[in-house]
């Protein structure tokens, strides 16, 4: 069984406010349960509530935690300072990413909290931080995590985590290839197969997830104005998680200037176009506190 509870469903930057409240507004967060463990997808503004949960359920037992970075634009790290279970000796926490281009991850995180912008430095954190840069697939208890590099202007990893029944996958800021040339047009590759055959590895990467939390910022008419931002309009997100058979697809990472009545009509949307395309898929979006149960007695 694989637990998931979504703390920060919102992208791009902290979008606070009445319009925003069902959806919510903090930047990109998930924790998932599985096998004992506790391991959370991103650490956007969301990590900060997840922190302070945790305070209270674990209180003086030790803990260890399992951050995985997707990469280090500011909606996906900005929490981390505020995470209060990185403060306290007792505690272990792993945080896995990529390495960015011209920076180490660690380098990154520890400039992210240099005094010129926040008060406390990485190194002056209490628990034991082990920051570690990945390429593989690699095995944490009884589940495998599989880094897949997405296509977004840094260096951007996709994760699937999976057991021996039951995968989760979670794949934030991203866009298709086909989709994102003619940002750059490129007649040879335009005519090209190899922006298919890259998209394609994305889908078999996707293969068969149980869950998928999926990025799915833009409608396609907005997404004509932002191409090569690296993100996706939703009817590539919900074409890819259908080729690639996907149970569920959890829309993510909603765009500051969508309220809540714009992410109702957009995940309507996405349903009518999984609905067209048939099959089973299930298809719904992510908001705060929503909490979802893969494997035992289903979904809830
Ligand atoms: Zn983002
Ligand atoms: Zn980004």
């Amino acid at each position: 069984m694989i637990k998931a509870k979504f703390w920060g469903t919102r992208g791009s930057i902290a979008t606070p406010g009445k319009k925003t409240a069902r959806y919510g507004g903090n930047t990109s967060c998930v924790e998932v349960r599985a096998d004992g463990q506790l391991f959370v997808f991103d650490a956007g503004t969301g990590i900060r509530e997840l922190g302070l949960r945790l305070e209270k359920e674990f209180r003086s037992k030790p803990l260890t935690v399992h951050i995985f970075i997707s990469h280090t634009h500011w909606d996906h790290i900005q929490g981390f300072p505020f995470f209060l279970p990185a403060y306290e000796d007792k505690n272990q926490i792993f945080v896995y990413g990529p390495a960015g281009r011209d920076k180490s991850l660690d380098e990154i995180l520890r400039i992210q909290m240099d005094s010129d912008y926040f008060p406390v430095e990485l190194g002056d954190m209490k628990a034991r931080i082990s920051v570690k840069e990945i390429h593989d697939r690699f095995t944490i208890g009884g589940m495998t995590v599989e880094p897949f590099y997405l296509n977004h202007p840094a260096m951007t990893f996709g994760y699937r985590l999976s057991n021996r029944k039951q995968t989760v996958i979670y794949a934030t800021d991203n866009e298709p290839y086909r989709y994102s040339l003619h940002q750059r047009p490129n007649v040879a590759v335009e005519k090209s197969d190899y922006p298919d055959y890259l998209d394609q590895k994305f889908v078999d990467f996707l293969s068969q997830a149980d869950l998928l939390i999926g990025e799915a910022q833009y409608t396609l008419k907005e997404y004509e104005s932002k191409k090569g931002w690296g993100h996706s309009p939703i009817e590539s997100m919900v074409e890819f998680a259908w080729r690639a058979r996907v149970k569920q697809l959890v829309l993510f990472h909603h765009d500051p200037l969508h309220d809540d009545k714009t992410v109702d009509r957009m995940v309507k949307h996405a349903q009518r176009l999984a609905r067209a395309r048939g099959g089973n898929m299930k298809c719904i979006g992510a908001y705060e506190g929503m909490e979802i149960v893969v494997g035992k007695s289903g979904k809830k």
